[in-house]
C-alpha cells in the first residue's frame, strides 16, 4: 500500500466526517480497453458504487512534470469513463471544500434529476404569468404593470440560470473556460461635434463621414454543467479587445452665440 498523501488524508477525513463507509486503495481489475491489467482507486464507496480519485499532481509547479501527471490522470479518466465507472475526481484546489465536492458528486451520480414537465418548468410558468398580468393590466395599470415588471426580471434570471436539458433554474455550474479564436469585426462610427450656445444649451451638431475600424473580438467557450442532472453544455462569451481604445465620438464646443430663447433685449 502506498503512503497516504496529505491530500488523500484530507479526503479520508472528509469521508469520516460525512459518515460514509469507504475502502481505501481499491483495486480495479480488467478494465476493457485499458492497457493496464489492474488499477488502484484512492477510495471506493461501496454503498453508492462510486470511486474517488484525488488528482494530487494536477497542479505540479514544474510544467514538464505537470504535463506528465495530467496525461497520466487523463488516461485513467478515459479508462474509467470507457467502463462506465462512477468516479468523483478531486483537484488540489478543491481541498478546502472537499466535503462539498464529495456530496455533490454522490448526488450527481446517485439520482440524476429527470427533466421537469412543462407545468413545472419555471421559465414557462413565469412567461405564462407575465402574459396574464399584461392582459389584466387595463384593470389597474399600477398593480399589474408592477407585477409584470417583477415577472420580467424573474424571466431574465430564470433564462440565465436554467439547464437546457432538465429545465431547472439556478442549475448552472461553471466548469471551464477555453479560448476559441480571435475574430475581426468592423465597427462603424462617425464623430459628432455638438455646438452649444454661450449658456451651455444645445445649438446644433455636425458629423464627419462614417468610418470603419477593425476590432479584435476574443471568443471564449465556457463549459457549464447542470447541478441537478449533470448535463454539460457550452456557451460562447465575447470580449472586445479593442473597445477600450475606441476613439471619442462626441465633442462639445461652446460658441459665443446667445441662446435665442433666453435672449433679452
Ligand atoms: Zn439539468
Amino acid at each position: 500500500m502506498n503512503r497516504e498523501s496529505d491530500g488523500e488524508r484530507a479526503v479520508r477525513v472528509a469521508l469520516d466526517n460525512l459518515g460514509l463507509k469507504y475502502e481505501q486503495e481499491k483495486e480495479i481489475n480488467f478494465l476493457k480497453g485499458d492497457f493496464k491489467g489492474s488499477r488502484r482507486a484512492d477510495f471506493f464507496l461501496p454503498k453508492y458504487n462510486i470511486y474517488i480519485e484525488y488528482l494530487g499532481g494536477w497542479d505540479k509547479k514544474d510544467t514538464e512534470e505537470q504535463k506528465k501527471e495530467r496525461a497520466r490522470y487523463n488516461e485513467k479518466k478515459d479508462a474509467y469513463s470507457l467502463n462506465d465507472l462512477k468516479c468523483i475526481y478531486i483537484y488540489p484546489n478543491q481541498l478546502n471544500y472537499v466535503s462539498n465536492v464529495i456530496k455533490k458528486g454522490i448526488e450527481k451520480f446517485g439520482h440524476k434529476a429527470e427533466p421537469l414537465p412543462i407545468y413545472k418548468n419555471p421559465l414557462a410558468i413565469s412567461i405564462t404569468t407575465a402574459i396574464i398580468f399584461l392582459l389584466l393590466s387595463p384593470l389597474s395599470f399600477t398593480i399589474f404593470l408592477t407585477l409584470l415588471f417583477i415577472n420580467i426580471i424573474l424571466i431574465i434570471i430564470f433564462s440565465l440560470t436554467r439547464c437546457p436539458n432538465c429545465k431547472r433554474v439556478f442549475a448552472k455550474d461553471h466548469v471551464s473556460t477555453d479560448f476559441e479564436r480571435i475574430e475581426k469585426r468592423p465597427w462603424e462610427y462617425r464623430i459628432e461635434t455638438k455646438y452649444l450656445y454661450s449658456d451651455g444649451s444645445y445649438k446644433n451638431s455636425t458629423y464627419t463621414e462614417w468610418r470603419t475600424r477593425i476590432e479584435r473580438i476574443k471568443i471564449l467557450k465556457n463549459t457549464k454543467e447542470c447541478k441537478f442532472c449533470g448535463y454539460k453544455w457550452t456557451e460562447n462569451e465575447e470580449i472586445n479587445l479593442d473597445k477600450a481604445t475606441r476613439p471619442q465620438t462626441v465633442y462639445s464646443r461652446r460658441t459665443n452665440y446667445r441662446n435665442p430663447a433666453t435672449r433679452t433685449y
